[in-house]
Parts: C-alpha cells; sequence; structure tokens
C-alpha cells in the first residue's frame, strides 16, 4: 500500500485562481474608479469637467452630485459602450 509523506503531490492545490476571489472584482472596482477620478481632475484642469464625454452636453447637478467622478450624462451613462 503506498502511503505516507509522497502523497503532498504538488503545491499548486494550494493555489487558488484569482478570478474566484471576491477581493479581486473589488479591487478591479476600485481600479476602475480611480481611473474616472484621475480623468475627472484632468477634466477640471482643462475645462471639460461636467460634460458628457461623448455628447459634450452639460451633465445634471444630480448626477454629479451622486457620482462626481462621472463622465457621462445620463442618457449616455445607460447606453452600452460603442
Ligand atoms: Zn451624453
Amino acid at each position: 500500500m503506498a502511503g505516507g509523506p509522497g502523497r503532498a503531490g504538488s503545491g499548486a492545490a494550494e493555489a487558488r485562481p484569482d478570478d474566484t476571489s471576491p477581493g479581486v472584482a473589488i479591487l478591479e472596482g476600485v481600479a476602475a474608479e480611480l481611473d474616472d477620478v484621475e480623468r475627472a481632475l484632468q477634466r477640471l484642469d482643462d475645462g471639460s469637467y461636467g460634460r458628457c464625454e461623448r455628447c459634450r452636453a452639460p451633465i445634471d447637478d444630480d448626477r454629479l452630485a451622486a457620482h462626481p467622478a462621472t463622465r457621462l450624462c445620463g442618457a449616455h451613462a445607460l447606453a452600452p459602450p460603442p
């Protein structure tokens, strides 16, 4: 009968695939938000802050209050990306 210490086998068994970890999804969400904030800061600099990136329409104050870093007007935020 084979038994004993040889059974430990591959160490890979302990490694979990990252895509099953909830932490990764959270980090991806945070990274996307940071990206939005960086863009918002750039637009504050060049004076285009508060305008939709697609149609250049002013974004609603309510929307900006809820999502200060938003890049799209209400209509385009709901529309799928091109
Ligand atoms: Zn728009």
